[in-house]
């Protein structure tokens, strides 16, 4: 784990000296940049997690040892961590803003958040929670979610019940023997098993036929 005196020997990204630096722990100027397999603990969201970041590269005193923690080897830290917990990267968010076609600043009133979060995810000077992460992967990954949290077309009621099957993923979600009347060849979707079975139940209870015996139109 970083030890805390690093705060103080922080400087701007790419405003480096040349190395070799002094070293501020035994005076000799022979700190100089090396790659390092680095066990990592890092706090994020409140949980610690630990694991390997590989090929650090950390400027260490060749004399004795005394390791620099500088505003490079955060992003480096940063990366790591993102990579370790499958976390959207500020590129991977400005891409999927500029793909759905919306501005920042609308993004931010869409989810709710402040337009100094959404900067600071992106200028790297934070990472956002888990549950953030999957509340914007969410919102990029749907069209219909976009839709119903934004503007004038927010749902009121969403969150309340079920979303109702559209026809289309009602035809996606056929089963895969024709003539089967149960709900056992059903193919399990996201909600699981029993949510799938009750819809088969409501189905043929507001049809009056089976799936596969009825034409999906
Ligand atoms: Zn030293």
């Amino acid at each position: 784990m970083r030890p805390k005196q690093s705060r103080t020997a922080k400087r701007p990204r790419g405003a480096e000296r040349p190395f070799p630096w002094l070293c501020r722990h035994c005076g000799k100027r022979e700190v100089a940049l090396a790659k390092t397999n680095y066990a990592a603990e890092v706090r994020h969201d409140g949980r610690l997690h630990a694991f390997t970041i590989a090929d650090l590269e950390l400027p260490v005193c060749q004399a004795c040892g005394e390791r620099v923690f500088t505003e490079d080897v955060d992003a480096q830290f940063n990366d790591a961590l993102r990579a370790h917990l499958n976390l959207l990267t500020p590129a991977q968010i400005r891409d999927a803003i500029t793909r759905v076609g919306m501005s920042q600043k609308d993004l931010t009133k869409c989810l709710g958040i402040a337009e100094a979060t959404l900067s600071r995810w992106l200028g790297e000077v934070q990472i956002q929670s888990r549950s953030m992460d999957n509340l914007l992967r969410i919102f990029f990954g749907f069209p219909e979610v976009r839709k119903s949290l934004c503007g004038s077309s927010q749902v009121p009621h969403l969150g309340l019940s079920d979303i109702a099957q559209t026809s289309s993923s009602r035809q996606r979600r056929k089963p895969r023997h024709s003539g089967s009347t149960t709900g056992s060849t059903w193919p399990v979707d996201w909600n699981g098993k029993r949510s799938a079975c009750r819809q088969v139940h409501k189905i043929v209870d507001s049809t009056g036929s089976a799936w596969g015996t009825r034409k999906v139109g």
